[in-house]
């Protein structure tokens, strides 16, 4: 890759988070590459490339499973970057060299470049003494470096907790002024941001320390304002012990999935929910699917759940009311919902939190290893007719979607 533009004539640089973690001896989760070759020029040299972004104009050459992004130097000159009032870059293709690509980059130790021909590393920021030293720092004026993309406050919590880094006392301080400018981030964009920082294996200290720079509220509002409520100390403990579940199954290469969390996130607004708006024309049931709607409707303002997610994580938070049904058919069929596993998982955690009767969960652990015929007297279902025939169609349960927890 870097090679062959080269030979084109290109200067070219491994750059980015590729180089800051070689040096930190860290597997690279991926390769960034900047060079002086346009997008337009990266497309001809390359067959499997495709551009995009518009905000930023990028080349995305395919190697195999590996996508490596080609960003064409940058000039970070005032005058060239579109802003908004309030600072944000709205439009960054003004392309440069790299003595002034370097500088538009966000903290020193994402800024070495390293050049393949004679294995150099250029250092302008002092990178390389802060990746020694394990600190975090902005390149440039923090503040203003935040109020141009606030993502970067997100970016500055992720990077400490994943490199074990300090953040610089310059680079952390304006977070607690600018913490509320996070609102101003698309929706979606946030997304990316918080898949990144909840599903790498450093779930519950990324969550800890957003908290604790008072940013995880602009991202979860209804969830942080719940944890502050008092006699809340259940719905902490709950997240607390999902997103170490999330981590422990990270790293022990088990499949997890962002809809387990946030439905854990959503479980403590939407029972808030539940007790503030539910009256006597309605069963439990209609008012946790009103509040479930509510809540997840709410929480596209900051951070935005694609539709694909949020019909499971709904799904994985009404499902709580099936549980306590324990009789009938219907509480067979429970079994094979294919959210089944991830609710069971959410009930465990709330009886653990002392939310719910532990009966409840031994049931429903219990009635899983059961033959179909016990399973069927169980829930009190008599033999005959119909109910003979679901029986047999009975298959030992898939596990989809769910996240086994250590609770109950
Ligand atoms: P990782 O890939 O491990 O999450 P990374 O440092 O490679 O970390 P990327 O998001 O892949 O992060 O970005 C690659 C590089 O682009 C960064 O190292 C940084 O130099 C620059 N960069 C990315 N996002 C921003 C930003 N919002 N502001 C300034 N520079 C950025
Ligand atoms: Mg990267």
């Amino acid at each position: 890759m870097l090679n062959r533009l080269n030979r084109a004539g290109y200067q070219s640089f491994l750059v980015g988070g590729a180089v800051r973690d070689l040096l930190l001896g860290q597997e690279p989760k991926d390769f960034d590459v900047a060079t002086d070759a346009r997008p337009e020029d990266v497309r001809e040299l390359f067959r499997n490339c495709r551009l995009i972004g518009r905000r930023f104009r990028l080349a995305h050459v395919r190697f195999g499973r590996e996508i490596i992004e080609v960003a064409t130097f940058r000039d970070d000159c005032v005058d060239g970057v579109e802003t908004d009032d309030a600072g944000r870059i709205l439009r960054d293709n003004i392309y440069g060299t790299i003595d002034q690509d370097v500088w538009r980059r966000d903290f020193t130790a994402n800024a070495l470049y390293y050049n393949i021909e004679d294995f150099s590393i250029w250092d302008y920021t002092g990178g390389m003494q802060d990746i020694q030293d394990g600190v975090l720092r902005m390149i440039g004026d923090a503040e203003a470096r935040y109020r141009e993309d606030p993502v970067r406050m997100l970016r500055a919590i992720r990077f400490s907790v994943k490199l074990g880094f300090d953040i610089h006392s310059d680079t952390e301080s304006p977070l607690a002024e600018l913490a509320p400018t996070i609102a101003d981030v698309p929706p979606a964009r946030l997304f990316e941001e918080v898949m990144k920082l909840f599903m790498s294996g450093m779930a519950h200290s990324s969550f800890e320390m957003l908290d604790r720079h008072h940013l995880l509220h602009y991202l979860f509002p209804a969830t942080v304002d719940c944890m502050r409520m008092d006699g809340a100390s259940s719905f902490r403990q709950l997240l607390t012990h999902a997103l170490q579940n999330t981590d422990e199954r990270y790293h022990a290469g088990k499949p997890i999935t962002p809809v387990f969390l946030f439905a854990v996130f959503l479980w403590g607004p939407v029972t808030q929910r539940v007790a503030a708006i539910r009256n006597n024309r309605h069963g439990d049931v209609f008012w946790l699917h009103q509040a479930t709607d509510e809540i997840l409707a709410e929480q596209q303002d900051s951070v935005a759940i694609p539709r694909r997610l949020g019909m499971p994580v709904r799904e994985i938070v009404c499902l709580q009311a099936r549980f306590l049904k324990r009789t009938g058919r219907r509480a067979l069929g429970l079994l094979e919902h294919p959210r089944f596993r991830a609710a069971y998982d959410l009930l465990l955690l709330r009886i653990q939190a002392g939310e719910e009767d532990p009966e409840v969960g031994e049931f429903w652990t219990a009635l899983q290893t059961m033959s179909p015929e016990e399973q069927a007297a169980a829930v009190n279902v008599g033999g005959g007719g119909k109910s003979g025939s679901r029986k047999r169609r009975r298959r030992p349960r898939r596990r989809r979607g769910g996240q086994a927890t250590d609770a109950g």
